[in-house]
């Protein structure tokens, strides 16, 4: 079983997602229940219009590049023999975003079409409001550890934070990186078409309520998505919540259950106990954070959760959360996983909704063009270009980012959107998804790419190959000890044969930031034996990947097939 509350095995045809695809838990409903109900939503399912005087959307823009929309909504079936648009893109969240730049940069005359705010998910509800949060939970810690101060030297009588401040800092940092994302694709000569995208027949889509209709040579949908609630659950907003509600920081909470360990639940685990929240996490599966590899897992608990105001329930489920109302707290009614008899009733003071994301595909006409979502998620081929209910292409049709489920994650929304641009503009190009990393903002950071160690044996074993396993402490490592962090592992896993890097895991300091030469090596087709020849600044940390490839045993000292050049 394929579960919300954990990292999906890595494989480029099964949808992946690093931030928990839709449930499948028991009593989960087919459609997500208790979404967000934006203006988006509102118009998705057949309610009023956007309010255009919201000062956060952006108008219709009358580019002089574009031509007045032309076709009417009679002519649906049949493909337009001339286009508005080279490029026409549903969502401007960062897959649409990054898509858009480089259709621009290809010479493509692009528009985006966006139902709510210009940045979507990452930018308005996710990475940003949420890395903010971590960059003030970052200090916190810091401020608080005694310990770690004095063996610097350092003496400071207490630290203390203004809610009020921290949330603003969140929000203010959403609003400044919509307001740039916004003008970069203005002054590139994008059209931002305010209103919600409806597919109406091949290469058309109507945009908003009224019945102007948009005519394309190719289309990309990077709708999104949205909070997946499990059915029983009864969001409020205010003392049971989700990520979306959760990075207002409107309270923070004394006590607050964190349904779902994912990255999302994990990353919030470390601010609110940084700011002062006990935890207790409730999770489906066994153990904790099951979608890491099992050994940085067990690491991540002893230093993330074990020494911290957080308590859990392994395999259980939340049947049923009512929120608190009328001095009664947040009511949490557990059962077992496995048998599904009555485990335990929590009272908490606020329940945090992590259980992971639905695909935002309803309300797109995709009935029009005989597409069949599976879970809700559109089906697209390592091309992203999305299959029919007959599993045949779609003509000119393409699905990025999280819409697709196969790995659900900011920049893979992005890269997605780049190579489908790359292959309308006459390059074929495959993104290799095995080399796409993958961060959690707990501090410390833990970034991985590629395979976990169970993963990388499962393959060996079908393939008849030989993993070895090589790792290095941070505590061996200068700059980390001279930052006073030296708890950190970063662990490779190869193939001994021939230097393939299999995946790679970091649990430490800027893990997230270290990743990256691993990503790369994999999608250069780099081998270990070449990489033990790169040079790397001391003291940096970047000597902890020095050091890891440089302990691996490759047996065959054959060149990558691009070799580096160092
Ligand atoms: C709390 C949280 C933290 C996260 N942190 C990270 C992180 O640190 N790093 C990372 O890589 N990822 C992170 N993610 C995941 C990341 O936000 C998503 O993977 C990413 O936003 C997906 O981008 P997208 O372009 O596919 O969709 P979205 O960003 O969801 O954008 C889709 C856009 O399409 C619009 N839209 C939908 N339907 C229509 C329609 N029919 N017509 C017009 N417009 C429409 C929506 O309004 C939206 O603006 C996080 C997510 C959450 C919730």
């Amino acid at each position: 079983m394929q579960s919300s509350l954990s990292l999906p095995t890595l494989s480029p045809t099964i949808p992946r997602s690093n931030y928990v695809v839709q449930s499948t838990l028991p009593l989960a409903p087919s459609k997500p229940i208790n979404l967000r109900f934006c203006g988006l939503r509102r118009e998705a399912l057949g309610f009023s219009s956007l309010n255009q005087s919201d000062s956060h959307r952006v108008r219709l823009v009358a580019s002089s590049r574009s031509k007045k929309v032309s076709a009417s909504l009679s002519d649906n079936g049949s493909a337009p023999k001339s286009f508005d648009y080279d490029l026409l893109i549903i969502g401007a969240g960062v897959g649409g975003h990054g898509a858009a730049l480089h259709a621009v940069e290809k010479g493509l005359k692009t528009a985006i079409v966006e139902g709510d705010v210009v940045g979507g998910t990452c930018v308005n509800r996710g990475c940003v409001p949420s890395k903010a949060l971590l960059a003030v939970s970052g200090r916190m810690r810091e401020l608080q550890n005694d310990h770690h101060l004095r063996a610097l030297g350092l003496q400071i009588s207490a630290a203390g934070y203004d809610r009020q401040a921290v949330a603003d800092h969140a929000n203010n940092l959403a609003s400044k990186i919509r307001t740039n994302l916004t003008n970069s694709m203005k002054s590139l000569g994008v059209d931002i078409l305010t209103g919600f995208g409806t597919i109406l027949g091949p290469q058309k889509v109507k945009v908003g309520a009224s019945d102007k209709v948009v005519t394309a040579k190719n289309i990309i949908i990077a709708t999104g998505s949205v909070p997946f609630v499990p059915k029983g659950i009864e969001v409020d907003g205010k003392t049971v919540i989700t990520s979306d509600h959760a990075l207002k920081l409107e309270t923070v909470p004394d006590w607050i259950a964190i349904v779902g360990s994912g990255y999302i639940g994990l990353e919030f685990s470390d601010v609110y106990t940084a700011l002062g929240s006990e935890v207790t996490f409730i999770e489906a599966l066994d153990q904790l954070m099951p979608g890491f590899d099992p050994e940085i897992g067990k690491l991540a608990q002893r230093v993330l959760i074990n020494p911290r105001r957080i308590d859990y329930q392994t395999g259980v489920f939340a049947t049923k959360i009512t929120p608190a109302k009328d001095g009664k707290p947040v009511i949490i009614e557990l059962i077992d996983a496995k048998t599904k008899e009555p485990r335990d009733t929590l009272e908490v003071d606020a329940a945090l909704i992590a259980t992971g994301r639905a695909p935002f595909t309803h309300g797109l006409g995709l009935e029009n063009i005989d597409v069949a979502t599976q879970r809700g998620f559109i089906p697209v081929d390592e091309r992203m270009r999305v299959i029919d209910a007959n599993g045949k292409l779609v003509p000119h049709l393409f699905c990025i980012g999280d819409a697709n489920g196969k790995m659900m994650l900011a920049h893979a929304a992005s890269a997605q959107g780049i190579s489908v641009v790359e292959q309308v503009t006459g390059r074929d190009h495959v993104l290799n998804h095995l080399s796409i990393p993958a961060a959690c903002f707990t501090h410390p950071e833990i970034s991985m790419v590629g395979l976990t160690e169970p993963q990388a044996r499962e393959k060996a074993e079908k393939e008849g190959f030989e993993v070895s396993i090589a790792k290095t402490s941070f505590k061996a490592n200068t700059k980390a000890l001279a930052e006073n962090e030296g708890e950190g592992l970063a662990k490779l896993i190869y193939r001994p044969d021939n230097g393939e890097i299999l995946g790679v895991h970091i649990f430490g300091l800027h893990a997230a930031d270290l990743i990256h030469e691993a990503s790369n090596a994999i999608a250069l087709g780099t081998r270990i034996q070449d990489l033990k020849l790169a040079v790397h600044a001391h003291p940096t940390l970047s000597e902890v990947l020095d050091e890891l490839f440089k302990s691996a045993k490759v047996k065959e000292h054959v060149s990558s097939p691009q070799a580096v050049a160092v």
